[in-house]
């Protein structure tokens, strides 16, 4: 049994107040020098907006909400109390209060009431749970419905454009969810059982899941509008990189889900629960994160070490940030989409994610099925995914997002927020989160 028996152990970032800190005050000030640098010597686009971005607007005016705290702050507390209202913000009430600790004077002693009685106010959450996903988004919407290459009708079906998603994350936010660590979802019993593991959140809050398929930057999507790949920027934040035309390669924060996200929670910590984001789901056969890792012998040994230790620490800064990684399968071959996969198939499958993507985006318990197929839980190759894979988080798609705890397995489906759903079916969407004629990119072309 490769089963991990502490659903939790996922992260493995400890989340002590310093390193929130740390990260939170390196978050603040690569966001404000996005922002506010009106000489971009960063080699990014960052929120600059792109001619073709319809959505980008809402963007160009900085949120008045700034992320210093609600209230300009003065005295000698103010640095103290506006990091404290930042933590809290996050929910990370304990760690606010800690920073509090052994300063003196009114304002402290308020906040430190104000803080006590936040987290005091949190209650057990007994509602559904939620979960949607997304592949890597259309930048440009041009070349992605253009019909050259990839055809149009399958990424406006199965694709999400980025002026979409930057639209959803503030009616999500408007509606009350926020983003929970799909690994706190569950833990195990002392018989080895899935079993709920309570959520606490502000009444009226809902926990939100959110994972993203397939982030390989496959090469069939090379031309077609999406990102090249990810990178680390010099502050140890995930960056897309995106090439133009002519091949010159840009470092973005709004070229797939992962940025974007990243810049919506420093804007609001209240979208988060303990800095929670979601999962990035790898496969294996075209690399990780855009890498060809998995066809080293392409590349001259340097190179081969290069990629290598590039996936390593775009993992471990996805980690640091609050995602998880999950695997989606080796092979995505047909053969899971069909179910005729073999007991030799899946072996083969789960032997090469196991030795060749685990060891470089690290271990998980999560896995993201292909296709969003299900399985029998009894069935002997589901056994052996489980068993083998290490995994007791099992995501298919499916979606009335039901999800129920069995032997060792925690199932979560997902909705797809993609364009088949989002016009085929909007009342998927609308009955939960918002209504998608709000957010619906018009550079679709029509459905039929
Ligand atoms: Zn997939």
């Amino acid at each position: 049994m490769a089963l991990k028996h502490d659903a939790g152990r996922g992260n493995p970032m400890p989340r002590w107040p310093l390193y929130i800190l740390a990260a939170l005050a390196l978050a603040m000030a690569v966001f404000a020098l996005i922002r506010f640098l009106p000489d971009r010597d960063l080699p990014v686009k960052g929120d600059a907006p792109d001619t073709d971005a319809p959505g980008l607007e809402q963007n160009n005016t900085p949120d008045q909400e700034n992320v210093s705290g609600d209230e300009p702050q003065a005295g000698p507390n103010a640095d103290v109390l506006a990091e404290a209202d930042l933590l809290a913000r996050g929910y990370y009430y304990d760690e606010a209060l800690a920073l509090l600790e052994g300063k003196e004077g009114d304002d402290i002693a308020a906040k430190r009431t104000e803080f006590e009685g936040l987290k005091a106010a949190l209650v057990p959450y007994t509602g559904r749970y939620y979960h949607i996903f997304f592949h890597s988004l259309i930048i440009d919407t041009d070349l992605a419905f253009d019909n050259i290459g990839h055809s149009a009708k399958g990424y406006n079906e199965w694709m999400t454009t980025v002026s979409e998603f930057q639209k959803m994350l503030p009616l999500l936010l408007e509606n009350d969810f926020v983003l929970y660590d799909i690994t706190e979802l569950v833990e195990l019993d002392a018989n080895g059982k899935a079993q709920p593991k309570q959520i606490l959140l502000p009444e009226g809050k809902k926990p939100l899941v959110i994972s993203i398929d397939d982030v390989n930057y496959y090469d069939y999507m090379k031309t077609d509008g999406f990102a090249d790949r990810l990178d680390v920027d010099e502050n140890g934040r995930v960056v897309t990189i995106v090439k133009d035309a002519d091949g010159t390669e840009h470092a973005t924060y709004d070229g797939d889900v992962m940025p974007i996200l990243d810049s919506f929670v420093l804007e609001h910590p209240e979208f988060s629960f303990r800095g929670a984001k979601g999962i990035v789901a790898e496969t294996g056969y075209a690399g990780a994160f855009g890498y060809r890792i998995t066809d080293l012998d392409w590349f001259t040994p340097d190179e081969q070490k290069a990629m290598l230790a590039k996936v390593e620490e775009i993992a471990q800064a996805l980690r640091n940030w609050g995602w998880q990684i999950s695997s989606h399968s080796y092979t995505h071959n047909q053969y899971w989409n069909k179910l005729t996969i073999t007991m030799d198939e899946m072996a083969y499958d789960t032997g090469r994610w196991k030795n060749e993507i685990e060891p470089y985006v690290g271990e998980t318990n999560i896995f993201i099925s292909p296709f969003g197929v299900h399985f029998g839980a009894d069935e002997e190759r589901f056994r052996y995914l489980i068993e083998e894979g290490g995994f007791n988080i099992y995501c298919p798609v499916g979606s009335n997002m039901n999800a129920w705890f069995e032997d060792d397995v925690f199932y979560m489906e997902r909705l797809n927020l993609d364009g088949y759903t989002m016009i085929k079916h909007p009342e998927r969407v609308s009955n939960h989160f918002f209504d998608p004629a709000l957010v619906l990119d018009p550079a679709r072309p029509p459905m039929d």
